[in-house]
């Protein structure tokens, strides 16, 4: 049977998920049609995109950049700006399919407005699901969108579980295992930590990311934030996830049943596999990802994460037992404390020291209203600031 066209918002198009969802619609035109894009800033990479893909709408992240986005593409395409443009991309009603992104917290808003109009979402934006947890999964149930998860580790998991999957205990599964690469930090001596630069950070062994996620990768602070976003998709307790170091990033993560068999999914370290897998769910496509050659590979390895070479994985683990709106303020925090770092305003190692201070003050609030998780990130945010300006 010929495949429905899918019609695809991609919130965040210029990044690094973006650019390659993008290459994998590009190879399957009968199948997918782009039908808005956006990115915050980079207006001539948002303009060769829809010289190339023809969307209905984008959108920009201010005024100015819709400006100079209109005087390159034209009429031909409706441009908007700001978080009212990005809603009604998210949720119009001719978009089928929403790619969610979107780096950081900027991600919540149009993420949540695709869900409530019961869009099949991509999620990337994993800060979007830390934040508002609960709120976030209530959302999906009532809405009855459609969520799949396109971080390797939660697409990998998603496809060890079975199709009817609806809980850990039902499913007979024991425990959830994360993988992990460890980063680009993962054997350097404890001492030369304080020194390594953005640039060392970001110099990823395995895979090709955007800045944030690069540098979540070198703390380790992504795994924290997988761990939390593994537990609200899968409904299960922290304590029931295990992080294991593999160094290859072949293996991208596995599931545990009760009888003790253990599932996992396989392939080369490129986010176009769990790109096509969500696009083409419950089919197949292919995604221009080359075949897994385990003879070159040779041999797979597996450690403990060192929490001393990595606090930020307790700090999330804290966060993850305490819920409420901690991990909100986790994510908050560390995105304060990764762009100084990004912008050598602090070192490396003083990532994990500026959320540990901001989690030790913090006083747990249960957020029930998007309201409120916005305030324990606003609220996270400004005593970040405050940590990094105390300390200089
Ligand atoms: P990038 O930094 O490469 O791209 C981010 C995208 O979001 C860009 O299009 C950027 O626009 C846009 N953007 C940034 N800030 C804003 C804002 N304030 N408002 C609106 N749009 C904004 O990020 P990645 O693609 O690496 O990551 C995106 C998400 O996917 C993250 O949540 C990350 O954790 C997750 N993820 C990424 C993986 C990867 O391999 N990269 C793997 C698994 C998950 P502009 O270009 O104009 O700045």
């Amino acid at each position: 049977m010929k495949p429905l066209m899918q019609n695809l918002t991609i919130l965040g198009s210029t990044g690094s998920i973006g650019v390659s969802t993008l290459d994998v619609v590009a190879r399957h035109p009968q199948q997918f049609q782009v039908f808005a894009l956006t990115a915050n800033q980079r207006v001539e990479e948002l303009a060769a995109q829809c010289q190339q893909f023809h969307p209905q709408y984008a959108v920009m992240g201010s005024e100015a950049a819709a400006e100079r986005l209109r005087s390159l593409v034209g009429s031909d395409v409706d441009v908007l700006w700001g978080d009212e443009g990005l809603a009604l991309v998210a949720a119009h009603e001719e978009a089928d399919t929403v790619m969610a992104a979107i780096v950081g917290a900027a991600g919540l808003l149009p993420t949540l407005a695709a869900v409530k109009a019961g869009k099949k979402v991509l999620l990337a934006n994993k800060e979007a699901l830390v934040m508002a947890g609960q709120l976030f999964m209530d959302v999906v149930s009532q809405s009855k969108a459609t969520l799949l998860p396109i971080d390797s580790e939660h697409n990998a998991i998603f496809q060890c579980l079975p199709a009817d999957y609806s809980g850990r205990e039902q499913a007979g599964v024991r425990r959830l295992l994360l993988s992990a690469s460890g980063g680009p930090f993962r054997t350097t001596p404890l001492t030369d930590l304080a020194a390594m630069t953005p640039d060392q950070a970001c110099a990823h062994p395995n895979w090709s990311m955007g800045r944030k996620i690069s540098v979540d990768s070198a703390t380790m602070m992504n795994k924290g934030l997988e761990l939390i976003e593994a537990s609200w998709l899968f409904a299960v307790d922290a304590s029931d996830i295990d992080i294991v170091i593999h160094p290859q990033s072949i293996i991208h993560s596995l599931v545990e049943y009760n009888d003790g068999s253990v599932l996992a999914q396989l392939g080369n370290p490129d986010m176009r596999t769990p790109i096509a897998h969500a696009l083409a769910w419950p089919e197949r496509i292919e995604s221009g990802v080359s075949s897994l050659d385990l003879i070159a590979i040779a041999s797979l390895n597996f450690e403990a994460p060192d929490e001393q070479r990595f606090p930020a994985l307790s700090l999330a683990r804290a966060a993850a037992d305490s819920r409420g709106d901690a991990p909100a303020a986790l994510n908050a925090a560390n995105e304060v404390a990764v762009e100084a770092f990004l912008n050598n305003a602090i070192g490396f190692t003083r990532i994990a020291e500026v959320v540990d201070r901001v989690m030790q003050v913090w006083l747990l609030g249960e957020p029930r209203e998007l309201a409120a998780v916005q305030d324990a990130d606003k609220r996270a945010r400004a005593m970040a600031h405050q940590v990094i300006v105390e300390q200089a």
